[in-house]
Parts: structure tokens; C-alpha cells; sequence
């Protein structure tokens, strides 16, 4: 579908016509290992650039800071000779707006070339993740009052992880001609190659690593990176890009329980898993999971099931163990939407980013779909409230357009008929509790509350002093010269699920196997004194009850649960980590600051039948508080689409039940009437109809 030529779009193009043969400026760096090599770009194969020439990044492709139209880029490296022509084909004719945007000067962003490789059958695919879906955050400044007596933008969408990327997607192909989407993110687009492979890289004194990899909430030196850590009586980690934790999870693909939707916490129209179904099928289509191949067994998977086998033959577990479905691919493939992906080489990686491009990250699938559907996707801006001005709602942000000086920044605001709140759990609490207080948005009582942290509980084997040795190779090796000679395994491969038979939701927990990614396993050994060639790392999950609470503390987000360490489903975890250090003669450690760490934050935004027990409906809708506690009143246009909707914990790996509940939502937004004017409404109509206000 192509992209309406609005007005900014018009004036960059004009403006890039006069400009014509556009200078070619900006940074790039060539991966050539061990030594840091210059990069050459010339410019239609004659202007050779070496003032421009930098030696900032050890990556194997460009990454460069402006790309122009019909440039032949081409990158020499001194060490090793590596050279790679780049053609830059600009998709004017599909997007307007990024190729006039790829006219300003992009300095110090990391928009990157979408690289090209051939396939075998002659034609080309775009290489994973090779960069260029954000937007030119121009765009978005210009777009403030340029339709005369119309809202900026039809829709916007907060984040881009797994709810804002699907409602984008899905949004975007079903939009009506001149419908202007846009997505918010607050994170950086990243792509393969430029992920952490080092310890100083996690070290927040090095300035390159303030730079890339390093994000604390509440003493944000560095909002623009990879992760988000809230302190609080829960730990929480989250990833932030373009993709939203996709970029840094252990991409595990599961569903969860019927009877975790049976709960009477979950609102009536979704009490059976039956709902959710379609939308699951939807999801795990678009995430298309496997699982490692027979072939490929690595020694952290062997063990994990060795270990659930003996203790099922010893009657002592009563357990399925198998291998993890995963949104990972092992062999190189061009995915559904058209991107080259290179196949898992098994370096153990997987949650500090992938270099490779073998995870289905959502910048592979659901973004490049919202992309080619015409939304415009930014970077680098953070919500800060959302403020109702009658039928329309005014976005306030704050825009960090340069990487490298995350700490410059440029407040502004836009308006829309539609928004969808999709920043993950922190990130939408956080919003919607500023806007409470700060607007008066008036929202349910429960905003903030009923947080669950998915009974995450962290636990440690040591098998150091076992005879016979046990050998896990569980320290991740990074992709280095190539793939690792030692396989690790992807972070999770293995699944030890005890959910079965009448086993109250206490005990239905799950144990996953994981490894160190590179840039932070020596660090790890040193802080445990382990050797992680001999040691596994466990993941548990369950059910919590769901008692924390999100408040805001100086602005950020943090959460407050002094009980949280006393979960029922924490000490059958410590009970079953223990017997399974036992096994193959290895000694139990927990590591306690892990004890209440959480990458699986949910809630604070729960479903429910209504303000007096939730924060949104089934279908997303934020219910107006002011209409009185029982009311079922909604804001019109104002929806909330990601894992702070869940109302109790999952159990199992989340990202599907979000995905599949984000699909959900969207279809439901589409083929509602009174989005007639933005949406053709999709062929086949929804199970439920959308509740009314
Ligand atoms: C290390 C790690 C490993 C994990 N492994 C797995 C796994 O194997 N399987 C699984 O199922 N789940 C896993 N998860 C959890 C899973 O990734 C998350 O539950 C899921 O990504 C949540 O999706 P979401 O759409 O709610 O939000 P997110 O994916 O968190 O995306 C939210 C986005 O919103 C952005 N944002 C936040 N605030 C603002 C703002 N104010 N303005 C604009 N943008 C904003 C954030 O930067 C972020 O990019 C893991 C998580 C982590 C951190
Ligand atoms: S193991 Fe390495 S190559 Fe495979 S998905 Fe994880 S990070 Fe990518």
C-alpha cells in the first residue's frame, strides 16, 4: 500500500530536489576482527570519503548515519580486506517520507542501510534487521497541526514491542486511504550486529556502553538503551527498541492454561481459552516457533532433560520435559515478509540481542509489516502523558533524536482520534498513572494495581565437583570470528513443565534452562565463582498472586510487593530446583538479587467487566472512571494492548498469550462501526462483538 504524499512529505521532497546529488556524510564501521578497521565509503563508486571514514564500530556491515538516493556505498577494512558493496536503494516510490527523510542529515542516528542479498533463485531479499524501518523524526515535528482542522495523526500507537507492533500491523493493512498511523517507541532501532558482546559494553562507566546497552529508570543516564531496570521490592527487566523486548528475550513460544483463563479475575468474554484460539494460531504464525533440530542437541539441553528423566524414572517428578517451541529459525530462510534471515548458529546470546538475525524479532515480521502497510514508525520518543481535549487526545513526548547524546532532547506534542498504549507493563502504567495525575485523565481505581511479576524466581547449579563431570557449556560465546565451535545452545532450549493433572495453580510451575549471554557471563562467574562451563542457570515460573503494585517514584515506574518473596509457588520452585541440583550431583545456589528479579512484568492495566475491577475491557478499551466505579464506560478511541492488561499471572513464557491478545484486539478495533472511517473492516468478523459504551 503506499504511503499518502502529505504535506511535510512534499516540502522534504522539494527540498531534496534542490539538493540533488545528495551529499553523503554521517559515520559507518565494518566489523573486522581483532583489529578495528577505517570504512571507505565513496559515493557512486568514484568519491571516496576518508575524512568521513570512522573507526567507532566493530560490526560486519555499514551502519551508517545518512544513507542517499542511489548511492553505491562500499566498506574496506585493512585487516581483512572485507568489502561490501551496498546499493542503497531508497523506497521512495513506497514511502515517501523516508526517502525525503533520508535527505536530512541523519548524524549520529543508528538508522542503518537495509542491506540486500541475493538468494539462490537470482532475486534479492532485504538482509534481517539490516536497519531503515524507523521514520526521520522530522516527520513527526512536522506533523504537529499540519492537517487543518484534523487530528496529526488518525491512530498512534506506543511501543513498538509485542502489542504496539501487532496493532501497527495490523492497523496499517486494514487502514483506509490517507489514514496516518504512526508508532511511538521510545528505544533506539537496532539492528543485527550491533548488540553487546562484552562486559565493558554492560559497563555504564564506559561511554560507548552508555551509549548501546545500558538503562537504569531511575537514574536514566541512558534512556535510549537496550534495557530498562526498575528497582523496587520487584526487580524488573525490560527490553526497549524498536521491537520492545523482542530484541533481548529468550523468544520461548508458549501458550498458557485453559484454566488460567477459568480464573474469575478474567473478564467473562475471554474465560475460556477457546476465545483466544484463532488469535494464538494468528500469533504463532507470524512467530513461526521451532524447536532445536535432533541434530543440533547441545550439552545445556542434554542435561536439562537428562536430569527431568531420572527424576520422572525415580517417581520423585511427575513432569513433561521437551524441547522449547522458539521464534528462532536454524536454518537460513527468507521469513513471510520478505527478510533474509541467517540460521541460529547456537552462541547463546539470545537475551542481549541476536547478531545474527535467526530471531523472529519483531523488526522481522510484525514492524515490516506495519511498515509496507504505510505507519510510520519513530524512534527515540518517550511518551510522557496523554491528555483527552474532547473527541481528540494530545500526546506529549519527549524526542531524543541523537544517539550518541541521549541526554539532548526536544519536547513536543501531537494529537489523534485513536491511541493505543502498547509500552509493555512499566511503560503503560507508567503513562497512564502520569496522566492521571498530571492531566486528570480519569481512570479505574486499579490503575497500578494487581501487578504480577509471573513468579519468576531465578535459581543455580553448580556441578563444579561432581564426578562423573558434568558438562554444560552454559556461558555464551557471542558470535566472534563465526559460529562458536562449541555450541551453547540458544538462551532457552529446554522446558521442564509441571503443569499436569489436578495440581492447584501454586504448584503448575515451569523450569527452563539457560545460558549467559557472552557480554555478561564473565562478570556472572566472578560475582558466583562459577566456572559456567560446568553450571546452569534455571528459570522458573508461576503462578504469584498478583499483589504488586506499580507507583511512580520521581516520575519512573517501580514496584512495591514487600511479599512478593513469600510466593507459595517460589518455594515449590526452590523445592524442585534443589532435587534437580541433586540429580547429577551438583549443589543448589540461589543468587539473591535474582530471588525477586522479573522480565516478565504483567498487570497494573488488568481486564475487567468494568472500572470497579479493572482498568480496561476485554477489548482494550480504558474504562472513564468518572462515569462512576461500576460503570462500563470507555474512553472513546483510548485502548491499552500489551502485558499490563493480563489480570493474574500467566505461568508459562508470556509473549504469545500478548501477541495473541494483541491480534485480538486489533481485529476487534478494525471491524468495529464506529471505526468505519479508518478501517476496512477484515473478511472475517470477530467472535464477539465489541462491547458497547
Ligand atoms: C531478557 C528477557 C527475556 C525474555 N524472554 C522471554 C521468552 O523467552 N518468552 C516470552 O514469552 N517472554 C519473554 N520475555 C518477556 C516478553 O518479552 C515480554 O513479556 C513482552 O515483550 C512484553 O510485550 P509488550 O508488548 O507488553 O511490551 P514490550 O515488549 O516490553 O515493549 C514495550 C515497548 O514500549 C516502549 N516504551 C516504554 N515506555 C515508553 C514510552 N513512554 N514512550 C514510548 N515507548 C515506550 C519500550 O521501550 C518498549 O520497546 C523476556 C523478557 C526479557 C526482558
Ligand atoms: S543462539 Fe545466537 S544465533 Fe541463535 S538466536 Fe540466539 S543469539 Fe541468535
Amino acid at each position: 500500500m503506499n504511503q499518502p504524499a502529505s504535506q511535510p512529505a512534499a516540502v522534504l521532497m522539494a527540498s531534496m530536489a534542490r539538493t540533488r546529488p545528495p551529499s553523503l556524510s554521517g559515520t559507518a564501521g565494518v566489523y573486522c576482527r581483532p583489529f578495528y578497521g577505517d570504512a571507505r565509503l565513496s559515493y557512486n563508486g568514484c568519491a571516496v570519503i576518508p575524512e568521513k571514514a570512522t573507526r567507532v564500530s566493530r560490526r560486519r556491515f555499514l551502519k551508517l548515519g545518512v544513507t542517499a538516493a542511489g548511492a553505491t556505498l562500499t566498506a574496506g577494512c585493512q585487516s581483512t580486506r572485507l568489502s561490501l558493496p551496498l546499493n542503497v536503494t531508497l523506497p521512495g516510490s513506497v514511502q515517501p517520507e523516508l526517502a525525503a527523510g533520508a535527505q536530512l542529515n541523519y548524524r549520529n542516528s543508528l538508522v542503518a542501510l537495509r542491506r540486500r542479498v541475493p538468494l539462490p533463485d537470482g532475486t534479492e531479499a532485504p538482509e534481517a534487521g539490516s536497519g531503515t524501518l524507523a521514520s526521520d523524526p522530522a516527520l513527526l515535528r512536522a506533523s504537529r497541526g499540519a492537517r487543518a482542522g484534523r487530528a496529526d495523526f488518525d491512530v498512534l500507537i506506543i511501543g513498538s514491542g509485542y502489542g504496539g507492533a501487532v496493532c501497527a500491523a495490523r492497523l496499517a493493512a486494514q487502514r483506509r486511504p490517507g489514514v496516518r498511523i504512526a508508532v511511538l517507541e521510545r528505544g533506539r532501532e537496532w539492528v543485527p550486529g550491533t548488540f553487546p558482546q562484552h562486559l565493558l559494553q554492560f559497563n555504564p562507566l564506559n561511554p560507548f556502553a552508555r551509549r548501546t546497552s545500558w538503562m537504569s529508570e531511575q537514574r536514566p543516564h541512558n534512556p535510549l538503551g537496550l534495557f530498562g531496570f526498575h528497582d523496587g521490592d520487584v526487580q524488573v527487566v525490560i527490553g526497549s527498541g524498536l521491537g520492545g523486548a523482542s530484541l533481548t528475550n529468550c523468544a520461548v513460544v508458549l501458550e498458557a492454561e485453559d484454566r488460567v483463563f477459568r480464573q474469575a479475575a478474567w473478564p467473562e468474554e475471554l474465560r475460556s481459552k477457546d476465545t483466544l484460539r484463532p488469535y494464538y494460531d494468528r500469533a504463532r504464525r507470524m512467530l513461526a516457533p521451532q524447536t532445536t533440530p535432533e541434530e543440533r542437541l547441545t550439552p545445556k539441553l542434554s542435561v536439562h532433560l537428562k536430569t527431568a528423566a531420572g527424576l520422572k524414572a525415580k517417581r520423585l517428578w511427575d513432569a513433561d520435559a521437551y524441547r522449547a517451541p522458539l521464534a528462532i529459525t536454524f536454518a537460513a530462510r527468507t521469513n513471510a515478509q520478505g527478510i533474509r534471515q541467517h540460521g541460529c548458529v547456537q552462541c547463546g546470546d539470545c537475551a542481549t540481542g541476536c547478531n545474527v538475525g535467526a530471531k523472529h524479532s519483531l523488526d522481522m515480521n510484525y514492524l515490516p509489516l506495519a511498515w509496507t502497510g504505510g505507519a510510520l514508525l519513530f524512534a527515540q520518543v518517550d511518551v510522557s502523558t496523554i491528555t483527552k481535549t474532547g473527541e481528540l487526545y494530545r500526546v506529549d513526548y519527549v524526542l531524543r533524536p541523537d544517539a550518541s547524546r541521549p541526554g539532548r532532547h526536544q519536547t513536543g506534542s501531537v494529537t489523534a482520534a485513536m491511541v493505543v498504549i502498547a509500552a509493555g507493563t512499566m511503560g503503560s502504567n507508567a503513562i497512564l498513572l502520569r496522566s492521571r495525575d498530571e492531566t486528570g485523565l480519569a481512570t479505574s481505581a486499579w490503575l497500578g494495581k494487581g501487578f504480577s511479576a509471573n513468579g519468576n524466581y531465578l535459581g543455580f547449579v553448580d556441578y563444579q565437583y561432581t564426578d562423573p563431570p558434568v558438562q554444560t557449556n552454559s556461558g555464551g560465546a557471542g558470535i566472534g570470528a563465526g559460529a562458536p565451535k562449541n555450541p551453547v545452545g540458544t538462551y532457552i532450549e529446554g522446558v521442564i513443565d509441571f503443569r499436569r493433572g489436578n495440581r492447584p495453580l501454586d504448584r503448575r510451575v515451569l523450569i527452563e534452562e539457560m545460558s549467559q549471554a557472552s557480554s555478561l557471563a564473565d562478570g556472572l562467574s566472578l560475582l558466583m565463582l562459577v566456572d559456567l562451563k560446568r553450571a546452569m542457570t534455571l528459570l522458573g515460573m508461576g503462578h504469584d498472586r498478583a499483589e504488586g503494585e506499580i507507583r511512580l517514584q520521581g516520575g519512573a515506574p517501580t514496584v512495591r510487593w514487600p511479599d512478593y518473596e513469600h510466593q507459595p509457588s517460589h518455594a515449590e520452585l526452590a523445592r524442585l530446583m534443589t532435587q534437580y541440583a541433586n540429580a547429577l550431583g551438583g549443589r543448589y545456589a540461589v543468587f539473591s538479587p535474582a530471588r525477586n528479579t522479573t522480565a516478565h512484568p504483567l498487570g497494573g492495566c488488568r481486564m475487567g467487566e468494568s472500572a470497579a475491577t479493572g482498568v480496561v475491557n476485554h477489548s482494550g478499551q480504558v474504562f472513564d472512571a468518572s462515569a462512576g466505579d461500576g460503570s462500563k464506560a470507555v474512553h472513546s478511541g483510548l485502548y491499552v494492548a500489551d502485558a499490563s492488561i493480563m489480570p493474574t499471572a500467566l505461568g508459562n513464557n508470556p509473549l504469545l498469550t500478548i501477541t495473541a491478545l494483541a491480534e485480538r484486539i486489533a481485529e476487534l478495533i478494525v471491524n468495529d462501526p464506529r471505526n468505519a472511517t479508518l478501517f476496512e473492516p477484515t473478511r472475517v468478523p470477530p467472535d464477539p462483538p465489541i462491547q458497547a459504551m
